[in-house]
């Protein structure tokens, strides 16, 4: 499942509102599903969490426009902090998920695009 959603308008657009925000982006179900768990579920059970590797990108790719949007500004910094992330994060290191995220390639990815 895709659905529209606006980093202006901060959430999920219907098809019947989606022509207030052009510039809105599609995303996957699951990338949904995964900022919704995110934001609400407690912090004993983010050790569990899991994402695809298309869903971690994308992810990353939302979060990254909507401190770009929030900043009115390039947000240069943000290779500068990938640069330095420490070895087993993101990249697919799936054989060392420890307590970090990890990826699950067994998943189906209903919500590529
Ligand atoms: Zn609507």
């Amino acid at each position: 499942m895709t659905l529209m959603y606006s980093i202006a308008e901060g959430g999920l657009l219907c098809p019947s509102c989606a022509h207030i925000d052009p510039q809105a982006t599609s995303i996957g179900g699951a990338v949904w599903q995964s900022m919704r768990f995110l934001l609400r579920a407690p912090s004993s059970r983010l050790a569990a969490f899991r994402l695809t590797e298309a869903e971690d990108a994308a992810m990353e790719a939302l979060l990254k426009q909507t401190f770009e949007y929030r900043l009115e500004a390039p947000l240069e910094a943000w290779d500068f902090l990938r640069s330095i992330r420490l070895p087993g994060q993101r990249e697919g290191r799936e054989e060392q998920s420890g307590n970090r995220r990890s990826f699950d390639k067994s998943r189906n990815d209903p919500g590529a695009n």
